[in-house]
């Protein structure tokens, strides 16, 4: 209610003046999705200048208003463009091209701003960002971490190594060189000591981490040294098992994960989820890639109709994790299945101790049929099938995302001065979250994408 104040005293003012208000674009007789409250507010209009929103108002002021672009929704959703808050581009110089043209199917699915998980073609993205506000080229914004921080032996190209005190430094100054959002760490044999340091170092900086933790590390310690959030739930898992410290000390790595999942205790569960939403943490769940995986050897992904949109350098990559499937067989399908199970049961308790839960789908090369744009809809479904309401996997889609970077000022909400990143759906994502896929329209950073331009995107990047 106090927001309404400043409203009408300006439009007194406004009144006054006899003048009309100048917007270069404006979205009218809509219904606006308040992701905050879980409310809709109906008959309003959206006025639009450059790429900030300059005013919400009731559509019966339109009169106040003047724009050559006025387009009247018919009672359609407005929401803030969606966040894919772990996303990749990578594979090499070859793959350049075929990573540019996610892109477009990014936007195409409502994706105004993604979180990259860092990878090997860092110059090609800072690159595509410089495009992409200029105009030249379409796409989400995109946040990116640069190259990960790993090891000796690195688990992905491009990684920088780093294995002592001296050489966390060097790296740090390497990522603040190219002004890198945050820190990405990985654990292809990253020493639980050089991950400590990673931390502490980055904190000194003010600079925000977060990734995979050596499963030789603690998950406690490194909050404690000022790690902001981790991606997947292998990590927090760690500190739900009463057995934790003794397969740490076997130094069983990843074979640990399933005897942490048969030992898992709710009250210890409870009590650490506690202290990391106290600490307000950020966990990424990536429910969708998991289930994906688990499915690999069962699901016939052969008529996919997004496949068709996926340049085939990058199908290649999927063989890789087709392969470790087959090499499995059915434990590899019983093991992953019970993974499905297990996260998705700590989604809910860790949601409502106050950790910042984001949505995430992992999607991009090497990560087979998980398809950019699409996956991040599927994970918000999985959000909810975990106990979330569809206003909660809102929340973790485009409020947590920028809130993660401290731009909870600039996105996250339909209100004067924020980013104008819109997504226009013909159906109400409170009510049932699978509404986010019925798309009419997107706005990217003031433009508008008619139906027609986002077809042609997708044409423009479609196989043969
Ligand atoms: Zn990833």
């Amino acid at each position: 209610m106090p927001k309404l104040i400043p409203l009408l005293f300006f439009q007194l003012i406004f009144i006054s003046c006899s003048s009309q208000k100048h917007a270069d674009l404006i979205l009218t007789n809509v219904s606006i999705v308040d992701v905050e409250n879980g409310e809709i507010i109906k008959n309003q209009l959206v006025a639009i200048s450059g790429d900030k929103i300059l005013a919400t108002d009731d559509a019966s002021d339109l009169g106040n208003y003047h724009s050559e672009q006025i387009i009247s929704l018919n009672g359609k959703f407005v929401m803030p463009g969606l966040w894919d808050n772990h996303i990749h581009f990578r594979g090499g110089e070859e793959l350049i091209e075929a990573n540019q043209n996610l892109l477009p199917l990014l936007l195409r699915f409502g994706i105004t701003s993604v979180r990259d998980g860092g990878g090997d073609i860092t110059p090609a993205i800072y690159e595509w960002n410089n495009r992409i506000q200029k105009d030249e080229l379409v796409g989400p914004r995109i946040f990116t971490p640069g190259p990960k921080l790993d090891g000796s032996r690195p688990a992905w190209e491009g990684s920088i190594s780093v294995t002592n005190k001296e050489e966390a430094v060097e790296a740090l100054d390497s990522l603040e060189s190219i002004d890198a959002d945050f820190v990405k760490i990985y654990d292809g044999n990253l020493t639980k000591e050089a991950f400590y340091q990673i931390i502490e170092e980055a904190e000194s900086r003010g600079l925000k981490t977060t990734g995979h933790m050596p499963l030789s590390a603690d998950l406690m310690e490194a909050v404690e040294l000022g790690l902001d959030g981790t991606e997947h739930l292998y990590y927090p898992l760690k500190e739900a098992s009463p057995i934790a410290d003794s397969l740490t000390e076997a130094g069983t790595g990843y074979g640990m994960i399933t005897p942490l999942m048969k030992s898992y205790d709710h009250e210890l569960a409870l009590e650490s989820y506690q202290i990391l939403g106290d600490r307000d943490f950020y966990v990424t769940p990536t429910l969708h890639v998991g289930k994906t995986l688990a499915e690999l050897l069962i699901a016939d992904h052969s008529k996919d109709s997004l496949l068709n949109y996926i340049s085939p350098e990058i199908t290649e990559t999927y063989q890789r994790r087709l392969n470790s499937a087959k090499r499995g067989g059915d434990s590899y399908t019983q093991t992953r299945s019970l993974w499905v199970t297990s996260f998705s049961n700590m989604v809910k308790p860790m949601y409502d101790s106050g950790i910042n839960i984001l949505a995430g789908s992992d999607s991009g090369p090497f990560n087979s049929f998980t398809y950019p744009g699409q996956s991040l809809h599927k994970e918000l479904e999985l959000l909810v099938n975990a106990g979330l309401t569809p206003q909660e996997a809102l929340i973790t889609s485009v409020m947590n995302g920028p809130k993660f970077f401290g731009l909870d000022n600039l996105y996250g909400s339909i209100e004067p001065g924020k980013i104008a990143d819109l997504l226009i759906l013909e159906s109400n994502p409170l009510e049932d979250i699978t509404n986010t896929s019925s798309i009419y329209n997107v706005v990217a950073d003031g433009k508008w994408y008619s139906e027609k331009a986002l077809n042609d995107l997708m044409n423009s990047i479609k196989n043969n």
